[in-house]
C-alpha cells in the first residue's frame, strides 16, 4: 500500500472508532524525506488516497491536489524533534474533555506506562499557530502522546499502525480516569509501581504473543 492509501485506511478505522468526527484531526506518515499528510478540509471518514498530500520536510507539496492540513507546522516538529515516523492528531471525546480540565492525565493504569506514564495537557494555543506546535512538542518531552487543552490529543510512533494503537489507548485511559474521577480522587501509580511493571513487561514480553511453554 502506498503511503498515501496507508494514512487514508488509518483515518477511516480512526473515524470508524470514534475518534476522528467530521474534517477534525489529521493523519500523517513519514518515508525518508517525505510526509504523506491528510489535506484540510477532508471527511475524514471516506478519506480516499488522493485526499492525502505529500510534502517535504520543509512543508512544499511534492504530489497531490490539495493543500495539506493547518496543523502541517505541528506534524513536521514532531518529525524533526522525535525522530517519528507517524503521527495522529484526533479530537477524540474523552481525550479531549479531560484537556479542559486538566493540566496532566495521572498515570491511573499500567497500560499508560506504554504511552510514557503521566500524559502532559499542552497549554492552549490557536489551532495551526507555530505557538501550538511549540507548546505541543515541549508536552511529548520523552512521551508517546500529549493532551492539547481544550483542544485534542497528539501521538506519535516509529509506525502508523501504532500510531493509531497509542491513539485508540490514549481515549481508553481517559475514559477509565473519566469513570474514576466520577467516584472519587483517582489512585495514581507511584514511581516505584511504575518501575516493576516495566521491569515485568521486560522479563514477560508483555504485549506480544508467544508461544506456550509446556508442562
Ligand atoms: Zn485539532
Amino acid at each position: 500500500m502506498s503511503d498515501r492509501a496507508e494514512v487514508a485506511a488509518a483515518c477511516r478505522r480512526l473515524a470508524a472508532e470514534g475518534l476522528l468526527i467530521g474534517t477534525a484531526g489529521n493523519v500523517s506518515v513519514r518515508t525518508g524525506d517525505r510526509v504523506a499528510v491528510t489535506a484540510t478540509g477532508a471527511v475524514l471518514a471516506e478519506i480516499t488516497a488522493e485526499q492525502v498530500t505529500v510534502v517535504d520536510t520543509a512543508g512544499a507539496v511534492v504530489a497531490g491536489e490539495l493543500a495539506p492540513t493547518s496543523e502541517l507546522d505541528l506534524h513536521l516538529g514532531v518529525y524533526r524533534r522525535y525522530g517519528a515516523s507517524a503521527v495522529v492528531h484526533t479530537h477524540a471525546p474523552m481525550a479531549t474533555a479531560l484537556s479542559c480540565v486538566l493540566d496532566e492525565v495521572p498515570c491511573v493504569h499500567y497500560q499508560m506506562l506504554a504511552l510514557g506514564g503521566s500524559v502532559r495537557v499542552a497549554p492552549y494555543a490557536t489551532f495551526g499557530t507555530p505557538e501550538l506546535a511549540e507548546s505541543v512538542l515541549a508536552a511529548l518531552d520523552g512521551r508517546a502522546v500529549a493532551l492539547l487543552a481544550n483542544h485534542g490529543a497528539v501521538t506519535h510512533a516509529d509506525t502508523l499502525d501504532r500510531a493509531v494503537e497509542h491513539a485508540l489507548l490514549l481515549e481508553w485511559a481517559c475514559g477509565v480516569y473519566w469513570r474514576a474521577a466520577a467516584l472519587g480522587t483517582p489512585r495514581a501509580l507511584d514511581e516505584r509501581q511504575q518501575a516493576a511493571v516495566i521491569e515485568a513487561a521486560i522479563a514477560r514480553q508483555y504485549g506480544t504473543t508467544r508461544k506456550a511453554e509446556r508442562r
